[in-house]
Order: structure tokens, then sequence, then C-alpha cells
């Protein structure tokens, strides 16, 4: 059997007519080589979010909805016009634009009369991008002369009914996917597919949450037995840092599953952290490559135990912004059984994740973090849960400090080095950055430090100086 690849795309790396032709050259080269490609693409760069603005001001009664759904308009129909030469495609992919911006202009009204964006609403309207997009990139493979066909995730991927981080079924999703998708690799024609999208049994269109296609891409890969799935994104595979953040940045040239589960959790952007283990669990290769430096440096994830040593114990380094640091605390609680389980319940209660829990080395205090537009829900939910233990003062008070940053430092090497941890202080230290609450990960490859936001990047870079030097 000939090798399949997935090719996921990236906003960047569809965002213009130019790099839209750019990221079509790769399929047509893999696909030239006889390899079976199927093709996962992402919103233009920047869609997602208009469109998801759009409803929230249309749910604020506000009309701004109507201009956005203008300038969405405009900079499709553009890329189509200098992307597009043939007549019958460019008719084609005009009509879809036509019929999807007019859906935006309805759903966004529906939401302006009732007040309100209900997840569901927010995920009809936030998955346009990708289905507007799916038809440029099909429309100019099948122009540029490989055979494509826009195939909607709505019809491959079943997930629950939790409406912007729905969760996928996978087996049928398995046999939706084969179903639709085997024939026409057999038949040498590339799907081009939405990402992000899925459906569920009852065809309401649900969304995988933020970035999310990379994670439609991973599972695709899984259960279609792919060989290898690709990422192409705009930087050069998973690097040392963000090279927003610091310049110097080097790209690591493999990167296990642990330490990319990691790093992506930790806010990470390059990798959607669900796109990892369906890609552990088929065992098929995962690759980050650059569309615009197709033949430079990238990032191959390897298995946990290879590509890495204690020579190189720190890898990457990574910051998770807009957290709040939640402390109950009481001389009371002291040898109280179950308070850290009640607190943890009441949390999960209010819907939230709790991103960090640091380890006190008394039991005078549970500190933990959640990402900031849940504290306040979480403050209330655990004033109620302790009511009893507030009035009899053992536990003094439950307080939050909004605007810090988890700062995380990968490397499975550290496990096997000593002093890792001395050596990150003493370079926050010598910053005179202060260190608010600490924590290890459990599978020892990570270290996590609290600092306020302000001091977020200046703690990367200086993290970061310990790797690259
Ligand atoms: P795409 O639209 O292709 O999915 P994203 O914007 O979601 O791309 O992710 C790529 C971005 O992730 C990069 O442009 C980079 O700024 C950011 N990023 C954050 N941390 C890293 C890292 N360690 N290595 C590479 N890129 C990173
Ligand atoms: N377009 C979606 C987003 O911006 C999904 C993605 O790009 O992965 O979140
Ligand atoms: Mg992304």
């Amino acid at each position: 059997m000939t090798t399949l690849s997935i090719m996921k795309f990236g906003g960047t790396s569809v965002g213009s007519s130019e790099a839209i032709r750019v990221a079509a050259g790769l399929v047509r080269a893999e696909h030239a080589k006889g390899t079976r490609v199927a093709v996962v693409v992402s919103a233009m760069s920047g869609v997602t979010n208009l469109l998801l603005e759009g409803a929230h001001s249309a749910s604020r009664g506000n009309r701004g909805w109507q201009d956005l759904a203008a300038t969405l308009h405009t900079r499709h129909a553009d890329t189509v016009v200098s992307l597009l030469t043939t007549p019958a495609e460019q008719s084609l992919v005009r009509e879809r634009i036509d019929t999807h911006i007019g859906e935006f202009r309805a759903l966004c009204h529906a939401v302006e009369v009732l007040g309100e964006a209900s997840p569901r609403a927010l995920d009809a309207i936030s998955s346009l991008g990708e289905r507007i997009c799916m038809h440029i990139m099909a429309g100019h493979l099948r122009e540029s002369g490989c055979a494509a066909e826009a195939v909607r995730s709505m019809e491959l991927i079943r997930t629950d009914a939790t409406f912007q981080a729905a969760r996928p079924d996978f087996d049928t999703t398995r046999e939706l996917c084969r179903a639709k998708l085997l024939p026409l690799l057999q038949n040498r024609t590339v799907p081009v597919i939405t990402g992000f999208i899925g459906a569920t049994a009852a065809g309401a269109i649900t969304t995988l949450g933020r970035g999310g296609s990379d994670y439609t891409a991973a599972i695709i890969g899984s259960v279609m037995a792919a060989d290898e799935v690709v990422i192409w994104t705009d930087v050069d595979g998973v690097m040392s840092t963000d090279p927003r953040i610091a310049p110097n940045a080097r790209t690591l040239p493999t990167v296990t599953f642990r330490e990319i589960s990691e790093l992506a959790f930790y806010g990470a952007k390059v990798l959607h952290p669900l796109a990892v283990r369906p890609m552990i669990e088929h065992g098929g290769t995962l690759w980050i490559r650059n569309t615009f430096n197709p033949t430079g440096p990238a990032t191959r994830i390897v298995a946990d135990g290879t590509g890495s040593s204690s020579a190189e114990p720190l890898k990457a380094v990574t910051a998770i912004k807009d957290q709040s640091l939640v402390t109950i605390e009481g001389r009371g609680m002291l040898g109280v059984q179950g308070i850290a389980a009640r607190a943890f319940g009441a949390v999960a209660r209010t819907g939230t994740s709790v991103t960090l829990i640091t380890q006190a080395s008394s039991e005078q205090s549970i500190c933990f973090t959640v990402p900031s537009p849940s504290t306040e829900r979480v403050i209330t939910a655990l004033n109620s849960e302790f009511t009893g233990e507030l009035s009899r003062n053992e536990i003094d008070r439950i307080w939050d400090r909004t605007g810090v940053v988890i700062v995380s430092v990968v490397g499975s090497g550290m496990s096997t080095v000593a002093g890792i941890p001395g050596r990150v202080f003493t370079a926050l230290g010598n910053q005179h950055i202060n260190i608010l609450a600490i924590a290890q990960g459990s599978s020892e490859c990570s270290i996590s430090l609290i600092v306020a936001a302000e001091q977020s990047d200046n703690s990367v870079r200086a993290i970061h100086n310990l790797i690259v030097t």
C-alpha cells in the first residue's frame, strides 16, 4: 500500500493567495511522488477571531457584525480573484463564499435578536472560516492539475455535544472517515478537509476548541492509520521557545511525545495539546514543518525514551498567560482530611480545569492556578463549599491573585541531572524575578513556576538563555 500522508495547513499557511499557492505546491509535490494525500485546512489567519468578534458583538446588540461580514466577504473574494483563474472554479467558490457569509449574517442577526450567543451558535459561526477556506484550496488544487475534492469534516468527525470543546467518538469517526476518504484516495483524489469542526449524531456543528485543526489532522491520521501527519505552520518546527519572545530560539530536531505534551499543555501554541495522544496510540509519525521554509529545519515527534539525552536536560521553555493563583489558607486546616478533595471537587463543578497545583511544605495552604476568566466562579464556589470551615476559623481566607503566568521548562533529560531547579531559580533571581509558586510536573520532565504577568517574557528569556548557551 502506498504511503498515506495527512498534510495540515494552519491559518498563516492559507492566509493569502500567495500562501495558498505555496501550500498547494507542497501538496502537489507530495502527490506527484505517488503518496496518498489528505489535506486539512484551518481558516485564513485572523478569520476565526473576526467571526467570534461578530457573534459577541451581536449578542451585545451591537451591529458591528455587519461591517465584519463585509470585511470577511472582501477578504475571501479578493483571494479568489487573485488565486483562481478559470471562470468555472471562480464562480463555484464565490457562490460558496456568498452562501457562508449569508449564513454568518443570518446567525448574527439571530444572536442579536436573542441577545445571547449560545455555545452552539458560537460553533455554527466560528466554523465558517474553515468551511470557506476548504473550497478555495480545493478549487486551486484542481486548477493546478491535482484532482481534489472539498470534504466537510461534519461528515467525518462525530463528536459529543460539548460545543466549543467537543470530543470525538473515535469508532464512529473511523467508520465515517474510511467510508468517505478511502474511495477518494484510491482514485488519487486529494480530499481537502475542514479542520476544527465536527458534528453530533443529530448533525449539529461542533468545534474542537481553538487551535483544533491540529487535533482534526491527528484524529484523521489515527483513524485512517496514516503513515505520517505533517503540521505545516509558520515556524521551523517546535523551537526552544516561542521565537516571537526570543529571536534566538532554535529548532528542536526531535521532541518526545511526553515533552511535546507538556509544552503544548503549558502554552506552546505550535501544536494543540490534544493532537498528541491519537498519534501515540496509532504509531504514525508526527512532523511539524514550516510551509515557507519546507526544506529547512523541522521537528519530528519521537517515542518517549528516544531522542533526548541528559546532555541537553533542558529543551524548551514556554508560558501560559492569563492565569490566577488561588490560595486556601488557615492554620486550622492542619491535619483536617479531605480539604483538597473538596476544594478540587468544588472547582470541577464550575467546569474549570485547574492548570497547576503547587506543593506546600506544610498543610496550611493549598495553592493552584485557574484561567483568569474562571476566577470569580471558582472563588464563589470555594466560599460556599467551605462556609462551615470559614465560620469556625479553620480556614482563614480564600483569595486569588490575578495577572499571573505559568512559565514551564521542559526536557525529559532533566530527571537524571542534579541541580536543574537551582540553575533555573538562579537565572530568574539574577533578573530580580520573584517566583510566586513552584511545581514539578508529575512526569519529571517539566518544572513550572508562577510569576507576575509583567515578568512573563523576561522569565522566558532568562530561562531560555540556559538552553541556548
Ligand atoms: P497555525 O496557524 O499554523 O496553527 P499557530 O499560530 O497556531 O500556527 O502556531 C504557530 C505559532 O506558535 C508560531 O508562530 C509561534 O509564534 C508559536 N509558538 C509558541 N511556542 C512555540 C515553540 N516552542 N516553537 C515554535 N513555535 C511556537
Ligand atoms: N481556525 C481555528 C482557530 O483559529 C482552528 C485552527 O486554526 O486550528 O482556532
Ligand atoms: Mg494552531
